[in-house]
């Protein structure tokens, strides 16, 4: 979008609109959007830039700046969600209708949701022939920054720059209270330190990735979702740098371009079938005797439910804006399947606390462990926390790290929870670790009938 842009030799304006839509985004998400402006803000100073603020409908907000500035053209990243898709169609055509450009261009993705299709043009429903068909397509090399052009073209501006609102102003970080001064700690934020952690994963976590990326204690995966959320780092680059590890020889590095595919594969399917991001995937799952929200949901959502894996994944969340994948899985199936809640539940919970938030991996991610989406879990194969807890957490290295009622000596992160919950939970590391919420064997008989009453 910038080489094009740039491209055209016109003066730049880079412009961040705050529409209801974003405005609306989770607590932690909406927070970690502002560290992430303000990084972006600072890098576009750097070559003699100013990001220009506005807080506002998309579309009467950019009307009102092209009125102000001469601006004859609006240029765009576009995103895939049903929000975004159809707020940003309805600003493309009215633009257009008053005679101002406007284009939008790929990006965020490796590849157009619509450019992979079935052999008989229709959408994949399966991962593994989604990946095999998109596995030896090729994919440009990202294009080199355009930076040296920018501050020309900039110099060539007519008149002031436009008022920009202050971001502090924003304060989109209010809704996470005291949890932010933690949270803050695990965050690495803008573009260089995004490179630093693809860097850093190419260096060495790679070479073992297949091995040790479904081991939450051990920093075996590279980290960048909260980066690829906020477009710090470009997909192309990450996919680029995954090749050049396989091409070296590295044993995870195919692993690691098969799991960028599932981002590929989420927004796929969001493209094709938008109503994933709200209702089950399989109608037929309309019926489910789902429990609403309920204390022992709660007791989940604050990481209280006695299942230590659940927990401390739950916990993690807390402390550090993300959660493990295989603790996602864990944490996602305890509640839809021993808890028998509503994935809407915890789907809200996620999109409310997580720092790498994404609308389609998420919808995916919760859709895939109730059962109710395309390629999921199939419903009668229940985690059993207990038992992944002996698999991949052997050692009860992430139990230990992250509840400090079960830790010997509690750490840092351990006892940051309680300082990052809110103080009306009334938790301190020196309460009893809670009782079980339900026996394991229970809650698993418990879904495993519902599911086949359902059937009959
Ligand atoms: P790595 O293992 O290093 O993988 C590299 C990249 O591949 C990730 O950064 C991510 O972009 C992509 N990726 C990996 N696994 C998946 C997957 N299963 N689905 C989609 N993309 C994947 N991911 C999000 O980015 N945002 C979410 O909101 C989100 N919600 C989830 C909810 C549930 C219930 C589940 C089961 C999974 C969810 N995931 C989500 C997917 C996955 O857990 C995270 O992408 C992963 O844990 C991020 O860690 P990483 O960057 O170290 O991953």
């Amino acid at each position: 979008m910038l080489t094009a842009a740039v491209a055209t030799r016109r003066p730049l304006l880079p412009v961040f609109v705050l529409d209801p839509e974003t405005e609306a985004i989770g607590a932690a998400a909406k927070w970690r959007l502002g560290l992430s402006l303000a990084a972006f803000a600072d890098a576009l100073a750097g070559i003699g830039l100013r990001l220009t603020l506005r807080r506002g409908p998309a579309l009467a907000t950019l009307e009102a700046l092209v009125a102000e500035t001469g601006a004859g053209g609006v240029w765009w990243s576009r995103l895939y969600d049903p929000e975004a898709v159809a707020r940003d169609t309805g600003v493309k055509a009215a633009l257009k209708t008053a005679g101002v450009e406007a284009h939008s261009f790929a990006g965020h993705l490796l590849h157009e949701p619509w450019d992979i299709e079935t052999g008989d043009g229709g959408f994949y429903r399966v991962y593994s022939p989604f990946w095999k068909a998109m596995r030896s397509r090729q994919i440009p090399a990202p294009a080199p920054a355009p930076a040296l052009s920018l501050a020309p073209l900039a110099a060539h501006g007519t008149g002031p720059a436009p008022r920009s609102d202050r971001l502090a102003d924003w304060r989109l970080g209010a809704a996470m209270n005291r949890g932010a001064a933690v949270v803050e700690r695990h965050q690495a934020v803008g573009e260089a330190a995004a490179r630093a952690r693809l860097a850093l994963f190419l260096s060495g976590p790679v070479a073992r990735y297949s091995e040790d990326r479904d081991v939450p204690g051990l920093p075996a995966t590279s980290r960048l979702s909260e980066n690829l959320t906020y477009g710090e780092i470009g997909i192309r680059e990450v996919w680029h740098g995954g090749l050049r590890a396989r091409e070296e020889g590295q044993p995870g590095a195919e692993h690691f371009l098969k799991e960028l595919a599932w981002r590929e594969f989420a927004y796929h399917l969001v493209h094709h079938t938008p109503h994933i991001t709200r209702a089950n995937w399989r109608p037929e799952w309309d019926g489910f005797p789902w429990h609403g929200d309920s204390p022992d949901a709660e007791r989940w959502r604050r990481g209280l439910t006695g299942e230590p894996f659940v927990d401390a994944a739950m916990r993690e969340m807390y402390v550090t804006g993300t959660m493990h994948n295989r603790a996602r899985m864990i944490a996602a199936s305890y509640l839809t399947k021993h808890l028998m809640t509503d994935w809407h539940v915890g789907l809200s919970w996620f999109a409310d606390c997580l720092t790498d938030w994404d609308p389609a991996a998420n919808a995916m991610g919760w859709q895939w462990v109730a059962g109710s989406g395309p390629d999921a879990a199939p419903y009668f194969r229940v985690f059993n926390p207990a038992g992944q807890a002996e698999k991949f957490d052997a050692d009860r290295a992430y139990v230990g790290r992250f509840v400090a009622e079960l830790a010997p000596h509690p750490g840092r992160d351990a006892l940051d929870y309680f300082a990052a919950v809110p103080r009306s939970w009334g938790l301190d590391a020196s309460r009893a670790y809670p009782a079980a919420t339900i026996d394991l064997a229970e809650g698993r008989a418990r879904a495993l009938a519902a599911y086949a009453a359902r059937k009959t």
